[in-house]
């Protein structure tokens, strides 16, 4: 049976290192949930990927992303689908050491559901579900 990973919002996942990469259609949306225009979204609190591998979130001179605010996102209703996706669609070895998610051993099915709705995607297994892959490159 598959593990469902609920999560506790401890932000961790906001605070390590590493890019939050940014779709054109999550800066639209973020963009209009700020009260910004796309170029101004992008200008403020976007950066360039890793050999130009289009755009992701800026990040604190601290390391925490640049929407973390104390224990919140200030885009959290319109998040990028890798926040959404973390862990149940992709995780890294050993994640569970620094994420508080709990673990709920659930049938295909409940994950299935469990998984569109927290992440708005298909689950895993459907004809249209990325792989976990997908979402980190
Ligand atoms: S690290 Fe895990 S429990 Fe914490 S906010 Fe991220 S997904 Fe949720
Ligand atoms: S956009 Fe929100 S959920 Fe995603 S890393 Fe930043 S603060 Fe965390």
């Amino acid at each position: 049976m598959p593990i469902y990973y609920e999560c506790q919002r401890c932000t961790a996942c906001c605070r390590w290192p590493g890019d939050v990469k940014v779709s054109d259609d999550e800066i639209a949306r973020m963009a209009v949930y700020l009260g910004l225009s796309e170029q101004e979204f992008i200008d403020r609190y976007t950066r360039l990927r890793w050999f130009r591998r289009g755009l992701s979130l800026q990040e604190k001179p601290n390391g925490e992303c640049v929407f973390l605010d104390g224990e919140d996102c200030r885009v959290q209703p319109v998040k990028p689908q890798q926040c959404r996706a973390f862990p149940n669609l992709w995780n890294f070895p050993g994640f569970e050491k620094v994420c508080e998610a709990i673990p709920h051993r659930v049938s295909a099915e409940e994950f299935q559901r469990l998984v569109a709705e927290k992440t708005g995607e298909p689950g895993p297994g459907t004809a249209s579900a990325g792989r976990p892959g997908d979402l980190r490159s």
